[in-house]
């Protein structure tokens, strides 16, 4: 058959997971010609061959490609006749706009699980054991391509058996960047908590065993950061980690040695199993067997589950016969630390700090997630799943930078019709936070090469992604500004995953997010599509008595809602909220109420959930965010029925008369059931006169319960399954909203 020349374009995440040599291994099946090369783009092949030939080949590589790469396309076409004698992987090319994507860190793979516990094998025990199939990318990574010198494995130099492995095209570690072994590669370091270097008797891992046995609380370099390490079998030692740490309630994550310690712990349903065993190996919310021990979750039958991703981990939990709280190394409010530097501010927290020598250019937290219904539902995208590249089913016209919210803040920049959206980057309250989220713009700029002609971010004045967005249109004049609303972004990064553009039903149950009449919105319900809202009801506005200071103490909101129902009664009235104020506060704030001093309009459903778990005794300060809303899913009894009465006329809502009722019902139980099943019908009522797709987002979401009954009642409502509900994803729907902006209108 007569030979042509053909070329292959491959795009997606096919750089840095084998793609090259899974080519090469092609060309020698087929005996074919030509080259292979990564580009700006992704994967380019040459080849000289005949149709047929061509044929099996495009199949092959659309059927067999690594475990790591995703394809998002494979274009051919035909060019002039070019004669090779053989087939190369040529060298990797330079050029202007990157749009490859970077490659997520990922789980140790089993192949070299395997090695790793043969005593056969030369890297028997070595715990940074990888290949192109497996380990770090995205944390070790300052810059594309994908190559060793623009990783921190660029400060090891391999030995000559490592060196032979990576330039062998048939070997499994063919160009895998992070290669390494006992003679050349990262080594393990133990450290006290003043930094100094502690004498190991047989080895680092062996030590940190015998110290987690004694109860001590252990700083574990990790991927994407440290993580404070403990017995979870320990109570003491548990209480010690909370004690110094100042987390008196949050819920810790747990890593549990494989599956079946963690079907020992936790009910666990194949859907969950899938997850939990996933190369992603994220953190998985499940539900508890036994409850007695509350150390670890405080009042709440939950638990955050996740299995060993890194050889490290299984060295240390094969060593081990319980699991091992493990909770991400950070100040409150802080991100995740990267280095021992940072980790310094924790020295009082830890004992002990098991350390490597690979420097973590990229911070990643661990990635949440939960099921609901058999669908996956991210509560914290990060480590396996970020950065990714998201497809838009339109071109944009400009390149966008979208800053996000304020909180469990993202970056997105978007380009063409792709999105990459950052890893969970964290709360926006402290000066080093602020620097963190400001290097994650810089390097993803940096990485693709990229200056935005648009900058898109939140209404909220007072935001500090705001202020940041004006600090940069300040710099470069030439920057277009596109505002957009908070719960139109909700709405917005659902229809960008599901790639949608026409008008759809958006509801938004949310903590905060700023309105355009300048109040706190939150219980929104929106008929939008990219450009546009409309909204067509929302939750009528009740006053946040002290601001800011009614986001963190459901009572203040409790106590709003009292006036609103009874006025001056309150004083007389006997329950959970009004026990929580002296007769003299009582006053004080009736009238701040009555005169609306420090007490700004809110319609945000988060907040509601906080004034039932108030008005029921459940929880007056909250010491971590979302905390009533997860103790209100305890009492939640499925075999209660029915629901509250509300009014709706004028597009608001009055949830008063739900209050009331709930006031009067004895049973905590029954009141709370009833408040999740009044929300329920509340979006249908004003769901129904819509003939269009319901879409659902906002924080709220996060409540397993709420959601799990609002798919029950609308099977077909759509949620987003790779991005998170809450304010994680308002960077993709920032993006969203500039499908039509262009600099020449
Ligand atoms: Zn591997
Ligand atoms: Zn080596
Ligand atoms: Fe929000």
């Amino acid at each position: 058959m007569e030979l042509c020349t053909y070329k292959i374009n491959i795009r997606g995440t096919v750089q840095g997971v084998g793609f090259r040599p899974f080519v090469y291994a092609l060309s020698q099946r087929y005996l074919v010609t030509g080259t292979v090369s990564n580009n700006s783009k992704g994967v380019e092949i040459i080849l000289n061959t005949d149709t047929l030939t061509l044929k099996q080949f495009l199949i092959a590589l659309e059927y067999e490609y690594p475990l790591l790469a995703t394809v998002d396309s494979i274009q051919h076409c035909e060019v002039d006749y070019l004669h090779f004698d053989s087939f190369d992987i040529i060298q990797t090319q330079d050029s202007d706009q990157i749009t490859a994507n970077i490659p997520p860190d990922v789980s140790i793979c089993q192949e070299c699980e395997n090695e790793l516990f043969n005593p056969q094998n030369r890297r028997f025990g070595y715990p940074f054991i990888t290949c192109t199939h497996c380990g770090v990318r995205y944390s070790i990574i300052y810059d594309l391509p994908y190559d060793r010198e623009k990783t921190s494995m660029k400060f090891f130099v391999m030995c000559k058996l490592c060196e032979e492995e990576y330039n062998n095209p048939l070997d499994r570690r063919y160009h895998a960047q992070p290669i390494g072994c006992h003679d050349c590669g990262p080594k393990l370091q133990l450290l006290d908590n003043k930094a100094k270097e502690v004498k190991t008797l047989t080895n680092e891992i062996d030590t940190t065993v015998a110290l987690l046995d004694e109860g001590k609380i252990i700083a574990l370099k990790g991927v994407g950061g440290y993580h404070l390490v403990c017995d979870a079998t320990n109570k003491s030692a548990i209480n010690e980690l909370r004690k110094r740490k100042r987390r008196p309630t949050k819920p810790f994550a747990v890593m549990v040695r494989d599956i079946s310690m963690a079907k020992e712990l936790a009910f666990i349903s194949t859907k969950e199993e899938e997850l939990l065993v996933s190369k992603e190996r994220p953190i998985v919310i499940v539900q508890m067997k036994d409850k007695s021990s509350d150390e670890i979750a405080p009042g709440i039958s939950k638990i955050g589950l996740f299995l060993p991703y890194t050889p490290l981990h299984l060295l240390l939990l094969d060593n081990l016969n319980y699991p091992l709280v493990a909770t991400s190394a950070n100040v409150t409010d802080e991100p995740i630390c990267t280095n021992l530097a940072s980790l310094e501010k924790l020295q009082n927290v830890y004992d002990y700090v098991l350390n490597h020598n690979r420097d973590i250019v990229n911070g990643c937290d661990d990635s949440v997630l939960m099921v609901v219904k058999e669908q996956q539902v991210m509560l914290r995208r990060a480590r396996g799943y970020a950065p990714v590249c998201i497809e838009l089913p339109f071109a944009l016209k400009e390149k966008v930078l979208a800053l996000g919210a304020n909180q469990k803040s993202t970056i997105a920049i978007g380009f063409e019709n792709q999105v990459i959206l950052s890893p969970h980057i964290g709360d926006l309250d402290s000066i080093s936070s602020l620097e963190y989220y400001e290097k994650n713009i810089d390097s993803l700029e940096r990485i693709y090469k990229f200056s935005p002609e648009v900058i898109a971010y939140d209404m909220h004045p007072k935001y500090e992604s705001t202020k940041i967005a004006n600090k940069i249109m300040q710099k470069h004049t030439s920057i277009v500004a596109k505002v957009v609303q908070h719960h139109h972004a909700h709405i917005l990064a659902v229809m960008a995953e599901k790639k949608m553009t026409s008008k759809v039903f958006g509801v938004a149950f949310d903590g905060t997010g700023y309105g355009d009449d300048g109040m706190l919105w939150g219980g929104e319900f929106l008929v939008c599509d990219c450009e546009d809202y409309e909204r067509v009801a929302s939750i009528e506005y009740f006053k946040l008595l002290g601001g800011a200071k009614a986001i963190k103490e459901p009572k203040r909101v409790a106590l709003s809602l009292l006036f609103s129902l009874y006025d001056k009664a309150v004083f007389s009235l006997v329950n959970p909220t009004i026990k929580e104020f002296s007769t003299l506060e009582l006053h004080t704030y009736y009238t701040a109420w009555e005169k609306g001093l420090n007490a700004p309009l809110s319609s945000s459903i988060g907040r509601v959930f906080d004034s039932v778990a108030s008005l029921l005794g459940v929880c007056q300060v909250m010491s971590f965010e979302g905390e009533s809303g997860m103790l209100l899913e305890e009492l939640f009894d499925s075999s209660v029925t029915g629901a509250y009465t509300f009014s709706y006329e004028n597009s608001k809502i009055d949830i008063l008369p739900m209050f009331d009722a709930l006031l009067g019902e004895k049973d905590i139980s029954i009141a709370v059931s009833k408040f999740f099943h009044t929300l329920v019908e509340i979006i249908a009522v004003v769901y129904k006169p819509y003939n269009l797709p319901l879409v659902l987002s906002g924080g709220v979401f996060q409540n397993r319960v709420l959601l799990d009954l609002v798919l029950e009642r609308f099977p077909k409502a759509i949620i987003s399954n790779v991005i998170p509900p809450n304010d994680g994803g308002i960077s993709l729907g920032q993006v969203m909203a500039t499908m039509n902006m262009s600099r020449d209108k």
